[in-house]
């Protein structure tokens, strides 16, 4: 069993002059086997949330803390936040020029793992969840995110999820720009991982339709930099229908 601990977090983006304050005292607690999604309207601070956690230098933690099993997650280096056990999907995946994807997986893992994974499973280990994906055989020799379509993406993060199995995975936003095709098999892998590892996973979506591919078991409305409303899945179907109007309104 592993948990991920939000406490009081509270985190400033730096911009040109200023350091602005986004998160505003953030409490969340994600067991393994748990999925929680994290909602809200645009600009509410999901995508910070999830880069705070990762250690993205633009993000200062002024205050709070990020627990690991007890760990101190803040004070990890960002290596060491993957080797701990996090996965940290991001909204915009960067660009790796000259590296394969094939190169790509495998350094990652040899830096999960601390050694480089045995070549004869490792290959059919990449080949079986490629398949699994829906993925071409030729994606492997392809340089990592070079061109890829938003699809493409988001099955290169979740191939990563399947072949790195960590044990606390942050997905911002992998339902964006996907067809519902994609989405399904996406969606699939997720569960799939959840199923054979037991993952714990957080779900940060603007829209609720990849709810209806991964069920959540918590769902909590992000608004103004903290969670405004914490509810079970009955308040993702009360979002689809009333949309985020209440929660702005009452100025919270
Ligand atoms: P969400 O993911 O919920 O749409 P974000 O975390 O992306 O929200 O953004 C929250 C707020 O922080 C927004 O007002 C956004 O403009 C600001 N912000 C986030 N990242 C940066 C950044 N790198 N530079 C300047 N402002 C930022
Ligand atoms: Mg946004
Ligand atoms: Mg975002």
């Amino acid at each position: 069993m592993t948990t991920l601990e939000i406490r009081n977090l509270q985190v400033s983006v730096e911009t040109d002059d200023t350091a602005k304050e986004i998160l505003r005292g953030v409490d969340l607690t994600i067991n393994s086997g748990e999925t929680h999604a994290i909602m809200g309207p645009n600009g509410s601070g999901k995508s910070t949330l999830a880069y705070a956690i990762a250690g993205h230098p633009k993000y200062t933690v002024t205050g709070g803390e990020v627990l690991l099993d007890g760990e101190d997650v803040l004070a990890m280096g960002v290596d060491e936040r993957a080797r701990a056990g996090l996965f940290l999907a991001m909204q915009y995946p960067v660009e790796v020029p000259g590296v394969t994807v094939s190169n790509f997986l495998r350094t990652a893992k040899t830096a999960v793992d601390g050694e480089a994974p045995k070549l004869r499973t490792w290959v059919k280990d990449v080949r079986g969840a490629m398949e699994a994906l829906r993925m071409d055989a030729s994606f492997a020799e392809r340089n990592v995110n070079e061109g890829f379509s938003g699809g493409e993406k988001k099955r290169h993060e979740i191939l990563q999820l399947e072949l790195l199995q960590p044990r606390i995975a942050i997905l911002d936003e992998t339902d964006s720009g996907l067809d519902v095709d994609a989405l399904k098999v996406v969606s699939e892998g997720v569960n799939r991982v959840k199923e054979n590892t037991g993952l714990g996973v957080m779900l940060i979506t603007h829209y609720t339709r990849i709810l209806r591919y991964i069920q959540p078991d918590y769902v909590h409305v992000f608004v103004g930099g903290r969670v405004a409303e914490s509810g079970g899945r009955d308040l993702a179907d009360r979002l689809e229908e009333e949309g985020y109007d209440r929660f702005l309104t009452a100025g919270v």
